[in-house]
């Protein structure tokens, strides 16, 4: 059997039918039911967070913030990550500029912010890449310094704190995806945790068409509303969730006394302070006997699916042709050698065992 790189982890058949059985009677199938206030209200809870807005996906909750905001011209982000961070700036009608990544863990190199900021720089939308949150500290300073606005793409950091902060709490917003490979996830869905409370009508109007009232229509909203059926499910998600991150954690674990000290292979590890989500298992072959694609090619033969994620970096796609992937190197080279491990809450300790065998034969 094929092991994938991830598999969506899901709640007991029974428990989800039995969450979703209200929805026969109350036939409230979407717009901001009593599933969907729910889910809001545990979230704020669990993620730590005065306020949250729930979106279909993650990625149209980034736009939503974007806009929100009413940011102009240059944003400042990373190339190392998922295409949506990227798009979601540019969609918008603003101009990515890419900062390079530490080597360490892979999140926007703050050093190099500075000299990236111009008269026409609105915002930062860092990435808490593969859970690793950013140096919160000196990217919210510069960024008060400069008065722009620092939107996280928190996509991967569901549940991290650092030294006991969650991570919804830092910059002026963070977006959170719950999409079906995702730690915690409502099939496809998404949130943005922030803490000025004007921003909740201008995301609600955003999701739902700018409607205020039966008659009322204040603004040229779009449409991305969370619906009961995703609540639900992600009602039940989160009963499961620290069970779910305890599993992971020792699979990684596993991952680490097997990977650990051999030459040329360096396993991306969260920080001291952090309080880990185990999302992925990113590795850099870098100086290893074999390179990462040849490592992807051999475990592919044995049926498993490691994913080169993120390779390539976004400031190398065509529809990006302004931008040069040179201008971060470090971005350039983790991109060539990293190499994301299958993960997910019923792998197989031995399994783990298999890939690693494969990997260091
Ligand atoms: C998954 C992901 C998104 C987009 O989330 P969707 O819910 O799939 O729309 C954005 N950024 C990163 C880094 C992601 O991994």
């Amino acid at each position: 059997m094929t092991i994938q790189v991830t598999r969506s982890s899901m709640p007991p058949f029974e428990e989800y039918m039995n969450e979703i059985k209200d929805l026969w009677d109350s036939r409230w199938l979407t717009n901001m039911g009593a599933k969907h206030k729910l889910l809001e209200e545990q979230l704020k809870q669990y993620l730590n967070t005065p306020y949250i807005s729930l979106f279909t996906n993650g990625h149209l909750a980034l736009e939503s913030i974007i806009e929100a905001f009413q940011l102009t011209g240059e944003v400042i982000t990373t190339p190392f990550t998922f295409a949506s961070t990227t798009h979601a700036i540019a969609r918008k009608g603003l101009k990515p500029v890419f900062c390079d990544i530490k080597p360490d863990d892979l999140t926007l190199n703050a050093d190099q912010l500075e000299e990236l900021i111009t008269e026409k720089t609105s915002a930062i939308v860092p990435v808490h890449v593969y859970g690793n949150i950013c140096d919160v500290d000196s990217i919210d300073q510069i960024a008060k310094q400069y008065n722009l606005k620092v939107i996280y793409d928190a996509a991967h950091a569901f549940g991290v704190t650092l030294n006991g902060i969650g991570a919804a709490n830092f910059g002026d917003a963070s977006m959170f995806s719950f999409h079906a490979t995702k730690v915690f996830h409502t099939i496809e869905g998404g949130a943005v945790t922030f803490h000025d409370a004007s921003l909740i009508r201008s995301l609600n109007n955003l999701k739902n068409f700018g409607i205020t009232g039966y008659e009322t229509i204040e603004c040229i909203g779009g449409n991305a509303k969370m619906n009961e059926f995703q609540a639900a499910m992600g009602i039940c998600n989160l009963r499961h969730i620290e069970e779910e991150i305890k599993k992971r954690k020792v699979l990684t674990e596993y991952y680490y006394e097997k990977l650990s000290d051999v030459k040329g292979i360096r396993i991306i590890k969260p920080k001291n302070e952090v309080k880990y989500n185990y999302s992925y298992f990113p590795v850099v072959f870098d100086g290893y006997k074999y390179t990462r694609d040849e490592i992807f090619d051999k475990l592919k033969a044995d049926n498993i699916n490691a994913r080169k994620y993120f390779y390539p970096i976004t400031n190398s796609f065509d529809c990006y042709k302004s931008c040069k992937d040179n201008e971060t190197p470090v971005a350039k080279y983790i991109s060539e050698r990293i190499l994301t491990l299958p993960l997910y809450s019923d792998l197989q300790i031995n399994e783990v065992e298999r890939i690693c065998n494969i990997i260091l034969k």
